[in-house]
């Protein structure tokens, strides 16, 4: 028997405010019906605003962020393109599988789990690609089996110094509507995300945007496509409407989502996120433990990954925190099964929940044989939550 609330703190799904959830209860609606578009349009062009897009075309897919994956690569890319992509976690050796079961040619580089994206390596292989053989680029922008956050803008910025035309796809299913995200600055040609993460929805919309080179591009692709079809769906959507049934009380929610976003301003989002992070990176120091990502400016601001100490397995963790405190932590996912747990700390998330989090931690630590002391990450995040309130009271003074 469980009693309380399950206190859910994986990397996603994540956290869905109540308002979102009462706002997807209503009636079956008819979708043919003349009045049936005017929400959708507002969807989209308000989904270009959190990825800070003007020109972007931004497509809604039943599916979720790997479907979008896939509506990415087939909708530009040819049989047989090469492709530049690094493996450093789980999500992205998902999308390089992807990639060569559509048939592509990848050229992977790997780094240690814990790295982020090899910009200098990738800066050498565009340099070096005079014939322009390589047609596409793929980055994680933050790698959630890690907690690495990548630098698009390097990226982008590295495809410029080599005068080089490749696509530059992003994978943002963990960022976008938490971390800043910049489709235009970082000229992103495919942006993709996923309705269960930072946009505090249920799992069911794999959401993408097209710059207007993609697009071009998808006028000559010849990959095989069929529901994912672009076309099919820029048709439609002009009118807000849809060439297949839509889950419309998915789209009820993402509207009373975005409405939280946008009233809390994308700027404050991106800032909470940043201090509530903050908080539970000073608990892990405390712990005396070590995060998975290697380098301090390429911290996640949405999940931590957190290694237990030699002897520990971090399964247990999970299992204790589970079973006894109705608490979910995120596992680690191929070669950091068992060695690190993850605090997913996205979405609709505030101070105290992050508290409950690490207060968790601390005892399903402990039960799990690892000698943390009790209360002391969570002091060590309410000294950040604390001093971080205070500065902003000065600053409202
Ligand atoms: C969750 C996630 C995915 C997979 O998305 P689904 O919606 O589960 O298909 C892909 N990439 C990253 C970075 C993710 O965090």
């Amino acid at each position: 028997m469980r009693t309380g609330i399950n206190h859910l703190y994986i990397p996603g799904p994540t956290n869905v405010p109540e308002v979102v959830r009462q706002a997807m209860n209503v009636p079956m609606q008819d979708m043919r019906a003349h009045d049936f578009g005017a929400l959708h349009i507002a969807l989209f062009s308000d989904l270009k605003k959190v990825l800070r897009t003007a020109m972007g075309q931004v497509f809604l897919f039943p599916g979720s962020g790997t479907g979008a994956w896939e509506a990415a690569i087939t909708n530009t890319l040819n049989p047989g393109d090469r492709v530049l992509m690094a493996q450093a976690g789980q999500f992205s050796l998902l999308w390089a599988e992807m990639a060569r079961r559509l048939g592509l040619d990848v050229d992977l580089i790997e780094v240690e789990w814990g790295a982020g994206c090899p910009v200098d390596q990738f800066a050498e292989r565009l340099k070096a690609d005079k014939a322009g053989q390589i047609k596409a680029v793929f980055v994680t922008h933050n790698e959630t089996a890690t907690g690495v956050t990548s630098d698009i803008g390097a990226v982008r910025a590295a495809l410029e110094a080599a005068g080089h035309g490749a696509l530059l796809f992003v994978d943002g299913v963990s960022s976008v509507g938490c971390l800043d995200f910049r489709m235009d600055d970082w000229g992103v040609d495919l942006a993709v995300t996923g309705s269960q993460k930072g946009l505090m929805l249920p799992a069911g919309l794999g959401i993408l945007a097209a710059s207007t080179k993609a697009l071009e591009a998808s006028k000559t692709a010849t990959m095989r496509r069929a529901y994912f079809e672009f076309n099919d769906q820029i048709k439609m959507n002009a009118t807000g409407y849809f060439p297949y049934t839509p889950p419309t009380q998915l789209l009820h929610g993402l509207r009373k989502a975005l409405d939280r976003m946008l009233e809390e301003g994308l700027d404050a989002v991106i800032a909470r996120h940043h201090r509530l992070a903050s908080g539970v990176r000073a608990a892990v120091k405390a712990w005396g433990l070590e995060v998975c990502a290697m380098d301090p400016a390429q911290y996640s601001d949405t999940v931590t990954a957190i290694r237990v100490p030699a002897g520990v397995d971090a399964r247990d963790v999970i299992r204790i925190g589970y079973d006894r405190y109705n608490c979910s932590f995120g596992s680690g996912l191929g070669p950091l099964a068992g060695k690190v747990f993850r605090i997913g700390h996205l979405g609709d998330l505030n101070e105290g929940m992050c508290l409950t989090a690490l207060s968790l931690a601390e005892l399903s630590l402990n039960a799990a044989g690892a000698k943390v002391q009790f209360g002391s990450g969570v002091a060590a995040a309410q000294a950040v939550y604390a001093a971080d309130a205070a500065s902003v009271a000065m600053a409202a003074e």
